[in-house]
């Protein structure tokens, strides 16, 4: 079929936070002032995302040693490494009608990929997941070296992926990233609620709709 042929052509990229997983970083927060000396309220400003340390992570000019390390300065913390990565432990969810909405894009034969601002040490508890080892690539920021919206981390998914502009469909949560992918032409939506993605999905033809049970 003609619209088949064309959107073989396109590939579907995911952002990963808010999008296809869930994270709470407060969770690790709290289990890391347990063994800290300090309060809760110095361990949220090294976690939330406009942490100056965070950025640096994630944009690989520190590696996980060093962000620990510095935590562990900034805060008092008494444990090692490997106690400290394991606080992150359950704080990353999968959203389940997304996993599924790309599991149906797998099912008709679609190419994915994920392209996240993201850490070594979320991505270590992230490729648990079984759904996640069900993309074709990743283009991780902290090993492009560069975050969302800067175009360096776009240009790397395009050489990944082979496509460029229009072929590629993109989901993000946020409106800067998106306003990134739409410069370079990329075909790019904002990310609300699973419902709102599916029924745009449907409308482009991505996939076909479906009656509900009973419906
Ligand atoms: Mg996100």
């Amino acid at each position: 079929m003609q619209m088949a042929n064309t959107l073989t052509q396109k590939v579907v990229v995911f952002d990963l936070g808010k999008v296809l997983v869930d994270f709470d970083y407060s969770i690790a927060a709290r289990r890391i002032a347990a063994r800290s000396s300090k309060s809760m309220t110095s361990l949220v400003s090294f976690l939330s995302a406009s942490s100056p340390l965070l950025v640096k992570y994630e944009s690989g000019q520190v590696t996980r040693e060093e962000f620990f390390q510095q935590v562990s300065k900034g805060t008092g913390y008494q444990g090692g490494i490997k106690e400290f990565s394991n606080c992150f432990n359950d704080v990353f969810f999968e959203i389940p009608a997304m996993v599924r909405l790309h599991s149906e894009l797998r099912a008709l034969g679609m190419a994915t990929y994920i392209l996240s601002n993201t850490n070594d040490l979320a991505i270590e508890h992230v490729n648990h997941m079984p759904f996640y080892r069900n993309f074709d690539g990743y283009v991780y920021s902290y090993e492009v070296g560069a975050m969302k919206p800067d175009a360096r981390i776009y240009e790397a998914l395009e050489k990944m992926c082979g496509r460029q502009g229009g072929d590629i469909i993109y989901l993000d949560d946020r409106e800067e990233n998106i306003n990134g992918a739409e410069q370079r032409g990329w075909q790019a939506y904002l990310h609300e609620t699973p419902e709102k993605t599916r029924a745009m999905f449907e409308q482009i033809g991505l996939i076909e709709g479906y009656s509900q049970p009973g419906a």
